[in-house]
């Protein structure tokens, strides 16, 4: 099996979004940091309260799907439909916006550490405005393989071979097949893991840095950085120099026209128009 290469290196800008939540973004920090069907992926990670208390108070989004999922802290998401989903530590929540959402995730604690991530993925054309949908995802239901020169893999989305087991991960069915992983490596050790062809994947390393491909061949991807893949085939990761925590991301690219405005992703300028009119007017959601 050949093996992917590291193609581009998205590296992280910290920036701050919601009522100033202080967070590193590397896909989706320019239109051009985008890798198909990702939009943008956000890393928020700080023991000082002043850099989260403020949260994401009510916001819309439509057109797309955002996937947090958290590593330490507690946050409670509330929506116009009614869902309230309380995020603890290594649990996620899976949010279809379709043609209108209406939100807010609030931390629900006043200090310690928050940290984790989330994930904006494109919904095709024919998807955009179909009704929104909330899940949430407890910790106990995202497996957790351990691997044979330690660590472990938990799979949040998709379906992974893993040492010759299949592991089903909690979210299926969305069509652009997003593969979603989460992957600890202790050092020296590495972890391969085959992605289906034609399919975009990166690889976000969010502790230590890493080696990516296969032996002389491997390229290295530092921390708080995201690295993209090309070619086809497994992808193969090392940590490179101590320890390392990354996520593995991959999924079927849409090639279709993204217009973006804010919280607002759609394929033409008018459906921009559109959503803008639709959310003044109280007829987004
Ligand atoms: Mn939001």
């Amino acid at each position: 099996m050949s093996s992917r290469r590291l193609q581009q290196i998205i590296p992280s800008v910290a920036t701050s979004d919601g009522a100033g939540v202080s967070l590193r973004r590397s896909l989706g920090h320019s239109p051009d940091a985008r890798v198909d069907p990702f939009l943008m992926l956000d890393e928020f990670s700080s023991d000082d309260p002043d850099d989260y208390i403020a949260g994401f108070p009510s916001h819309p989004h439509r057109g797309f799907e955002t996937v947090t999922y958290m590593l330490d802290g507690h946050m409670l998401h509330e929506d116009h439909l009614g869902n309230r989903g309380d995020l603890l530590p290594g649990g996620a929540q899976w949010m279809t916006a379709g043609r209108g959402i209406i939100h807010s995730e609030m931390p629900q604690q006043e200090s310690g550490r928050m940290r984790g991530f989330q994930l904006w993925i494109n919904l095709p054309a024919a998807e955009k405005m179909k009704p929104a949908s909330y899940c949430d995802i407890r910790p106990d239901e995202i497996p957790t393989v351990a691997l044979p020169g330690g660590g472990d893999v938990r799979v949040i989305a998709g379906r992974v071979e893993v040492e010759g087991a299949t592991v089903d991960g909690p979210v299926q069915g969305i069509t652009t097949k997003p593969l979603y992983m989460d992957v600890r490596l202790p050092a020296g050790s590495s972890f391969s893991q085959p992605v289906a062809t034609g399919h975009s994947a990166f690889v976000y390393a969010y502790e230590g840095s890493l080696a990516i491909g296969d032996g002389d061949d491997a390229r290295p991807l530092p921390a708080q950085s995201a690295g993209v893949l090309g070619g086809d085939g497994d992808v193969t990761v090392r940590a490179a120099d101590g320890p390392a925590r990354f996520l593995l991301l991959a999924a079927r690219p849409l090639r279709e026209p993204v217009v973006q405005y804010g919280p607002f992703v759609m394929n033409t300028r008018e459906e921009i128009e559109q959503a803008v009119a639709d959310y003044r007017d109280n007829r987004l959601a």
